[in-house]
């Protein structure tokens, strides 16, 4: 089994991710990302622990450690990016997962996350015996207590920090007790807007609530933007490398339209450019991308696929609707702060956010998950794109089918047991009956392959 997932090496604390297998991965991530690697945490009970036993590792094979303590993954990532002279990063986080959870993730050299072949390089070297250095050649460790505000100061120098200062908003934060705490409460004060944190305790209290910003979990955030009357919510998860936002209204806008209203915003700003989401994405980014002189260029789901297409294609704005956005003129991860002080931005330009959402095309989107073994995944795949061949068929991930009034896609889960089907539509009922449709289409197809 592969233990590098879809965002790292996950695990239960001192139970699959054990102090041991951290020390070991300390020594592989040298073996493959060099020998000056920055290291930092989010806000987890068992991150100093880990921390501590990966950076054993380190030393132990040569590498000089830059700890840059507890800070958001954007934020290692723009420190990475800022200096050669770092070869790679870690940082310790199990992002949105429950409290009992934490994991490794591997960034590269210019602060991107880590490809799958490297992720593969390490994961050969965990299994090797890697020789220790001798005495005098073991690695130092050296303390940067710099990088939240290197980070956020970089942020403020790629908006207009003035226009947002003359806004004079107000801006209700949850940190769902995360790393976010140390860096947006100090972003928003630096572009004078009024702020009020809650869940902002990074000691030991993780999380706050379940830190998945989804709509269930953010009833307290919504509430207290509707009661102090603020312009806008904003949630981070647990490594705050994403961020979701709450209308002036105490609305839960979704990421397809936060993607939507960003999309406009800066296409309008830089004349045109690409945009780069999934096929699982709303249309509704495709219509306001193309109406302000864009173009909509899909990939398959993950955010270091969109990442890296926004940098081979010059991309300037890209991300996913679970709140993950990148920034091509900031750095190509997701970056939780950045997208904040964008949406700002966008406030103080164009209005209130819930007058903006609702100025946005209308779909219906409905989205099933239905279950399927993972061992059928890929026969079942194969049985629908078949099926709908002579269809406009798009199988960058999954199957996607085109329709002049709509889309199906029908994607296998990358982390459970599932098939994911989406349908959209302008027409509601149409988006409704296609689900259903596609959903007896998969149970057929899936009995089918079961009985083969
Ligand atoms: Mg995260």
């Amino acid at each position: 089994m592969s233990m590098f997932g879809t965002n790292g090496v996950r695990g239960i604390a001192n139970g699959y991710l054990s102090c041991e297998l951290a020390l070991q991965m300390g020594r592989a991530v040298s073996t493959v990302l060099g020998k000056r690697i920055a290291v930092a945490t989010d806000t987890r009970v068992s991150s100093p622990m880990l921390r501590d036993a990966l950076c054993a590792g380190l030393m132990s094979v040569g590498a000089d450690v830059l700890d840059l303590g507890m800070v958001p993954t954007p934020a290692l990532q723009h420190f990475i990016k800022q200096r050669p002279y770092v070869t790679g990063g870690v940082m310790i986080t199990a992002s949105h997962n429950p409290p009992e959870f934490n994991g490794i993730k591997c960034i590269s050299g210019d602060g991107t996350e880590c490809s799958k072949d490297e992720e593969t390089a390490i994961e050969s070297a965990y299994a090797t015996e890697i020789p220790c250095v001798p005495w005098a050649e073991i690695g130092n460790t050296t303390h940067v207590s710099t990088a939240g505000e290197e980070y956020v100061d970089s942020i403020v120098s790629k908006v207009d920090a003035q226009k947002i200062r003359d806004a004079k908003l107000t801006v209700c934060v949850d940190c769902a007790n995360g790393a976010s705490v140390l860096t947006t409460p100090l972003l928003l004060k630096k572009l004078g807007v009024r702020a009020i944190t809650i869940n902002g305790n990074p000691q030991g209290e993780f999380p706050g609530h379940p830190s998945e910003p989804t709509e269930d979990n953010l009833s307290e955030l919504k509430r207290m933007v509707t009661e102090l009357g603020a312009d806008l919510g904003i949630a981070h998860d647990g490594d705050a490398d994403r961020c979701v936002f709450i209308d002036e209204k105490g609305r839960y806008v979704s990421g397809d339209v936060s993607l939507s209203i960003l999309s406009g915003s800066i296409l309008r700003r830089n004349g045109g450019g690409k945009i780069v989401i999934t096929v699982a994405t709303s249309s509704m980014v495709k219509e306001v991308t193309e109406s302000n002189n864009g173009e909509v260029v899909y990939t398959a789901v993950g955010s270091p696929i969109v990442a890296r297409r926004m940098a081979a294609e010059g991309g300037v704005f890209g991300g996913e609707e679970n709140g993950g956005l990148i920034f091509a003129d900031h750095q190509y991860c997701r970056d939780g702060a950045m997208g904040a002080a964008r949406m700002l931005e966008c406030i103080a330009t164009d209005g209130a956010l819930g007058d903006q959402v609702s100025r946005l095309p209308k779909y219906t989107t409905i989205k099933k998950a239905v279950v399927c073994p993972d061992h059928l995944k890929a026969s079942v795949s194969e049985a629908i794109a078949t099926r709908h061949a002579d269809e406009n068929v798009n199988t960058t991930d999954g199957v996607r089918i085109d329709y002049d009034d709509g889309w199906v896609l029908m994607r296998a889960s990358g982390t459970e047991p599932k098939f994911r089907i989406y349908s959209e539509s302008k027409d509601a009922e149409k988006a409704a009956a296609r689900a259903e449709r596609f959903v007896e289409e998969f149970e057929v197809l899936l009995s089918e392959a079961e009985n083969q």
